[in-house]
């Protein structure tokens, strides 16, 4: 009697964790950074497990930034529109060729953009700057001239060593997301092959004896399972690997075999469903017999205050609300945070910025809600928001309008419209 008491006290009365001290003891658990050789043109949106410095100047040759013709810039500091300079064009350089002979004063040379300036030239003038291309055959070579009209300044139209990057330059930091741009920089300065973070492999098991599978006919009182797809795609965002398992019913013995495998199989374990304090509500009786550690059962936030995250042997587990928003949400607060730190992110959470409410959201609450929204900018550059669709964590349909969490602090009243909020962009 006295120890069901007991439980029934547990099991009601839990010690909810501020989203930030949940998020913060969750963060500093993991330690299961693990790293793979990938070659480079398989990289794309993983994260670097490199610093990248540039290992060499960039233009590492002095480089035309122009169409045109490479001078010595001081024999053309007399050329105006109507005194004219003539130099004589002593060759043509195309990308990627080297001329051999230096350039001397009252010589030019004809350059193509991307090409390596002579030896002696310190300016490239544009085709518009001159006119009049005579060309006179002299013996067997073709001796040209042409008529400059304007000076150029050393270093015009020419792009210096090192002028985009300096040798040495940091330019990814470990934990960077490679996308194009970085693929770019990989590939210009060599990496056939680079380091970067093992997607987490992340095991997915939904809870309820009311889900069907997503190929069953629908029955009365039953729902497909469409949390598990929903959890997929936010793993696939993170940067995980998504496994979904078959879902289970609300039955304690075959749950815990199912996530004794998974927590041993995987390198975290997602379920959703069963964490309230129902009487079907299995994580709960789950994390009190197993022999992980439970870190955090309550959360003062909504949707999702249920989530529920603990250990087994450095696996986490996170088991989520069944509610399709506060799962959602759920995931978003620590199960993304905890993907992206598993892939060396040192800062995993998304940056807020600041709006106004576009109309008022008058619903009391003791927890911090973290409300779907829809934000816009304006044309003045203000950000306004308001809640997507139906506010009810129940409504799967708002996740696909929303495309940012609104945050509303603790209110006995709700919040006026205009007022400002801290907005997380999704
Ligand atoms: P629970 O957290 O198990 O109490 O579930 C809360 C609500 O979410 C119930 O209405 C469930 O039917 C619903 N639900 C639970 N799991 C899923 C799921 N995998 N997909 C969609 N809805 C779910
Ligand atoms: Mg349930």
């Amino acid at each position: 009697m006295e120890s069901s008491q007991a439980d029934y006290q547990a099991r009601f009365q839990r010690n909810p964790l501020t989203i930030y001290e949940a998020q913060h003891m969750l963060i500093h658990r993991i330690n299961s950074e693990a790293v793979e050789v990938i070659p480079l043109e398989q990289a794309y949106l993983r994260r670097s497990a490199q610093t990248i410095r540039a290992n060499m100047p960039v233009p590492h040759f002095q480089r035309s930034m122009m169409d045109g013709f490479a001078v010595k810039a001081a024999d053309t500091c007399h050329a105006q529109q109507n005194m004219a300079v003539r130099l004589q064009v002593v060759g043509s350089i195309a990308c990627g060729d080297v001329s051999k002979k230096p350039l001397m004063s009252g010589e030019a040379v004809r350059i193509m953009t991307g090409a390596q300036l002579p030896e002696g030239a310190d300016a490239v003038i544009k085709l518009e700057g001159t006119s009049d291309l005579q060309r006179r055959t002299t013996g067997q070579s073709q001796d040209d001239t042409i008529l400059i009209h304007q000076s150029v300044s050393e270093g015009e139209n020419v792009n210096a060593i090192g002028s985009e990057m300096e040798e040495g330059q940091l330019l990814i930091e470990k934990g960077s997301r490679l996308e194009a741009g970085e693929m770019a920089l990989l590939a210009m300065f060599g990496y056939e092959y680079i380091h970067v973070y093992t997607k987490p492999r992340v095991a997915i098991i939904s809870t309820g004896h009311e889900l069907l599978s997503i190929s069953a006919s629908i029955e009365a009182g039953k729902i497909r399972n469409s949390n598990s797809y929903m959890l997929l795609a936010q793993i696939q965002e993170a940067g995980g690997t998504p496994y979904l398992l078959p879902h289970v019913a609300d039955d304690l013995h075959q749950l815990t075999q199912v996530l004794k495998e998974a927590l041993q199989q995987y390198d975290a374990v997602i379920t959703t469903g069963g964490v309230s304090v129902g009487d079907h509500d299995i994580l709960y009786d789950f994390t009190q017999n197993w022999e992980g550690e439970l870190l955090f059962n309550k959360v003062q936030m909504r949707p999702g205050s249920p989530s529920t995250v603990g250990f087994f042997r450095g696996t986490p587990l996170f088991a989520l609300s069944g509610n399709p928003s506060a799962c959602f949400v759920g995931c978003e607060m620590f199960v993304r945070p905890a993907l992206l730190r598993m892939q060396g992110v040192t800062e995993p959470y998304r940056t807020p910025l600041r709006g106004k409410l576009e109309q008022s959201y008058y619903v009391p609450d003791t927890f911090v809600r973290l409300v779907r929204g829809v934000m816009r900018t304006e044309e003045d550059g203000t950000v306004v928001v308001r809640p997507a669709g139906v506010d009810k964590s129940s409504a799967t349909i708002s996740i696909m309008e929303a495309n940012c969490l609104f945050v509303v602090l603790p209110s006995p009243t709700g919040l006026e419209q205009g007022t400002l909020v801290d907005i997380v962009p999704l």
